[in-house]
């Protein structure tokens, strides 16, 4: 399946892999997953899309189809998972191909541009809210209001659930607030950090930095769980006490299955979920990295053709 590229958002990914953080990256590099354009070629088998259907594809682009993880509709866990721009060419770019199960029709209330980085930041912040059963009686905490964690304040809100906005950048507050967080904590303040302890009941972590995670535990109600979606460059330390005293847990989230994939795109058309995107032309995406890096985008930078 071929698309031709309309619109690619910039995921903090793209960032890791370009300065290969991960070890995996393989040069020359073409990053890119959060894809949004139409079909430019089919396979003779390809039943289920047609030419010029306009369609996404984020961060997975094949798995092998036949494994236990395949088979139970968990194909973003399969272990020869391909990723859209790892040892392959991402969409920073005119075209791309990937496996027709990972190529996703947009719905029609979407708009291009806006939807793209729901394939990528959408589905992995989505994922976890619903793994983790987030609903009305739910306290959720947002840690950093990047790409991933503003659609995150916007899901949780969606689920019902009371959501509180964790962040470094004091000046982001207000349009924290506009997007539905209820309360926000400056994560440079102490005390802030001290007045919410043991009152959520999930916090996600989009951050790429590493931090002090035991105020994290910290925040959690008993049975609360924290979960990594951003990845900070150092290994993760707590204290098993409080996780062992609280019935506390912490855990991870990858992407998630087509079939989620599709389920979350449908949820964000009826509710109204949407990235809040600065556009650049494609051939401006050096310039676009660089303001990712300094965390001036709000919230996503999306690249167009
Ligand atoms: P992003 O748009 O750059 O946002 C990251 C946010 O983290 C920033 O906006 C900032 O929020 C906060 N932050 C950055 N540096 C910080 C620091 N030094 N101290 C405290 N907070 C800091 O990035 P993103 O695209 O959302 O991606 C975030 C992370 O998720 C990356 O590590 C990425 O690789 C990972 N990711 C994982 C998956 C997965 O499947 N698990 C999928 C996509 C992305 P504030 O200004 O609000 O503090
Ligand atoms: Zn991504």
């Amino acid at each position: 399946m071929e698309i031709g590229i309309t619109h690619c958002g910039i995921c903090h990914s793209d960032l890791h892999l370009i300065s290969n953080d991960w070890g995996i990256s393989q040069y020359p590099f073409i990053p890119g997953h959060e894809i949004v354009g139409s079909i430019t070629a089919v396979g003779s088998e390809v039943r289920s899309l047609d030419l010029g259907q306009r369609v996404g594809l984020g961060w997975q682009s094949n798995s092998c189809g036949a494994c236990e993880w395949c088979i139970r509709g968990m194909e973003n866990l399969c272990p020869s998972a391909e990723a859209t721009c790892v040892h392959r060419h991402g969409g920073y770019a005119d075209r791309v191909r990937a496996n027709v199960r990972f190529v996703i029709p947009i719905p029609e209330a979407l708009e291009s541009a806006q939807a793209a980085p729901l394939l990528c930041a959408g589905i992995t912040v989505y994922n976890p809210l619903r793994t983790h059963a987030v609903n009305p009686s739910s306290r959720v905490g947002v840690v950093g209001i990047g790409g991933l964690g503003h659609i995150a304040i916007q899901f949780a809100r969606v689920f019902g659930a009371e959501v509180t906005a964790f962040s470094s950048s004091a000046a982001k507050e207000e349009e924290v607030r506009a997007l539905g967080a209820h309360h926000f904590v400056n994560t440079r303040e102490s005390k802030a950090l001290k007045e919410v302890a043991g009152s959520l009941d999930f916090v996600l972590s989009t951050v790429n930095a590493d931090q002090d995670w035991g105020v994290f535990i910290q925040t959690l109600r008993p049975t609360g769980a924290l979960c990594f979606v951003g990845v900070p460059p150092s290994p993760v330390s707590i204290q098993a006490f409080p996780l062992i005293s609280g019935l506390r847990t912490i855990s991870g989230n990858p992407t998630g299955s087509p079939s989620r994939l599709r389920e979350m795109l449908d949820v964000a058309a009826r509710h109204g979920v949407k990235a809040q995107i600065e556009s650049f032309p494609m051939a401006k995406a050096n310039e676009a990295i660089e303001k990712v890096k300094k965390n001036k985008i709000r919230y996503r930078a999306v690249l167009a053709n």
